[in-house]
């Protein structure tokens, strides 16, 4: 089955074998109708439903370079610096829809980066992990999977190396060996999508010496595998989404989209053979990491940027409610917020646009200008979400609740007190400043402004990238040569 609906997508989640997750102290039997979790399943269903929307259709599907067949983008091996620009302005188009993290993403990027590091495994070491990874990606595209890149370990004392933590299951590592496969333990934290996912595509999470060899693994399991248990991440807002009123789930902001972090953890997991693509090459490992963070901050230059249009829009919506739309101040923060936006996109585009053809055969993002795409989704989304603020004015915080706005005894006072510009209803401005909550403050300001600053390596790891990649002996031979100094 290629190409799944967005009803296909979740028909298939309810096909897993049941998974255990925790959610605010509960153990939750029925995932797919949970209204939190069902927010974040709703965003992920749109990059199934897009692939069949004439409009996007051609953004969302492309042709697969193992088989040729037509596939959802999310499970593509870029084939060109066109396709790497493609994979960027599907991820805007899925940011203006769903004002969300739709998750998906996380896999994609992963795809990629064990794609060409299981080649320049084999070339050097003569195993077969490539091979046993294209019959891998074989099954996602044609099962239309969704993937959770599963990178991030909890890491424990930041000062030591994984073999010299007290407890080791502060990173993923192997515990047995067997003839069939390995037997793994530890856990991975900020699992976007985890319990969205069909697959986790395990990868270890920093560059690794030879005594850590027994943490350099990359491998998959199903998301139902037997030893797997999720404890869903506590988020800002997050009952809001329990709290239906009579006005809807007018206090979400968002109602329908949302997105999802897990902490997983491995306990005592076997992978079979057939599905490890890595088993103690560590020092393949900062190959690995490296290429999927270039991936996923060039990633960031797409999908905030679809969320900050969305941020955008709610300042001239709410200029307009408030009756100030004309005003020369606004109109000059809201330029601000388009140019500190479309800078976010050039950056996206750009490391897009200088790829390169790797080894085995994709094509990778040039590193530093995807750094440095990232390095600048740090800073513009809080500047944003700041002019934002500024134009929305107090009221997105001091609003009352839904519950105020269903009641027939407040309503009309609400109604009365909280009245915009002429002819704007009530109702619709609150709506919009609470969308702005959520984009700001909310739920959503975890995609846009935690995950901005932390997801796909925080700040300094771009720094030190940025560092590594600048040449700077290059530039003082430049300045050198200019001011005739002779070295
Ligand atoms: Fe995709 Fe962005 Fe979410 Fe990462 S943060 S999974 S790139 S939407
Ligand atoms: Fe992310």
């Amino acid at each position: 089955m290629v190409l799944k609906t967005g009803a296909e997508y979740i028909e298939s989640l309810k096909k897993r074998g049941p998974l255990r997750i925790y959610l605010l102290g509960e153990k939750i039997e029925n995932p797919i109708e949970h209204p939190i979790i069902r927010a974040s399943i709703n965003s992920v269903s749109l990059t199934y439903d897009l692939a069949h929307n004439p409009e996007y259709s051609a953004l969302m599907t492309t042709k697969s370079i193992i088989t040729g067949n037509t596939i959802n983008r999310f499970c593509h091996l870029h084939n060109s610096t066109e396709d790497l620009q493609d994979k960027v302005k599907m991820q805007r188009v899925l940011g203006q829809v769903s004002g969300t993290c739709f998750q998906r993403c996380v896999g994609m990027d992963a795809l990629n980066a064990v794609f060409l590091t299981t080649y320049e495994i084999d070339q050097k070491f003569k195993t077969d992990y490539h091979q046993r990874f294209i019959e891998y990606i074989k099954l996602a595209e044609a099962e239309d999977w969704t993937i959770d890149g599963c990178m991030t370990d909890p890491k424990g004392d930041r000062s030591k190396r994984p073999s010299e933590q007290k407890d080791p299951d502060v990173f993923v590592h192997v515990t047995e060996r067997r003839d069939d496969g390995v037997v793994i333990r530890g856990a991975k934290a900020h699992q976007t999508g985890a319990v969205n996912s069909h697959e986790h595509l395990i990868m270890p999470t920093l560059a690794m010496r030879n005594e850590d060899k027994d943490y350099a693994i990359c491998c998959a399991v199903p998301a139902d595998v037997k030893g797997i248990t999720y404890y869903y991440g506590r988020q800002s807002c997050d009952l809001r989404r329990l709290d239906e009123t009579e006005a809807g789930n007018v206090d979400c902001g968002n109602p329908v989209y949302g997105g999802q972090e897990c902490l997983i953890v491995f306990d005592d997991v076997f992978v079979p053979n057939e599905r490890i693509f890595m088993n103690g090459e560590s020092e393949f490992c900062s190959r690995l990491v490296e290429s999927f963070a270039a991936y996923h901050r060039q990633s960031y230059g797409g999908c905030k940027v679809g969320v900050g249009d969305v941020l955008v829009g709610a300042a001239a919506s709410i200029a307009e409610y408030n009756g100030v739309e004309g005003a020369s101040h606004i109109r000059d923060k809201i330029t601000e917020m388009v140019h500190l936006n479309e800078t976010l996109y050039s950056c996206g585009i750009a490391c897009s646009a200088a790829g390169h053809k790797t080894p085995a055969g994709n094509y990778l993002v040039d590193l530093l200008l995807a750094n440095i795409c990232k390095q600048n989704v740090t800073r513009f989304p809080y500047e944003i979400s700041r002019l934002l603020q500024d134009i929305a004015g107090g009221l997105f915080v001091t609003c009352p609740s839904a519950r105020e706005l269903s009641n027939p005894e407040t309503r009309s006072i609400i109604e009365k007190y909280l009245v915009g510009a002429e002819g704007v209803s009530t109702m619709d401005r609150v709506k919009m400043l609470r969308l702005i909550e959520n984009l700001t403050l909310g739920r959503a300001a975890v995609g846009y402004l935690t995950e901005s600053m932390h997801g796909a390596g925080s700040p300094q790891a771009q720094r030190i990238m940025i560092n590594r990649l600048s040449d700077l002996e290059a530039k003082k031979k430049l300045a050198k040569s200019l001011a005739q100094v002779s070295d």
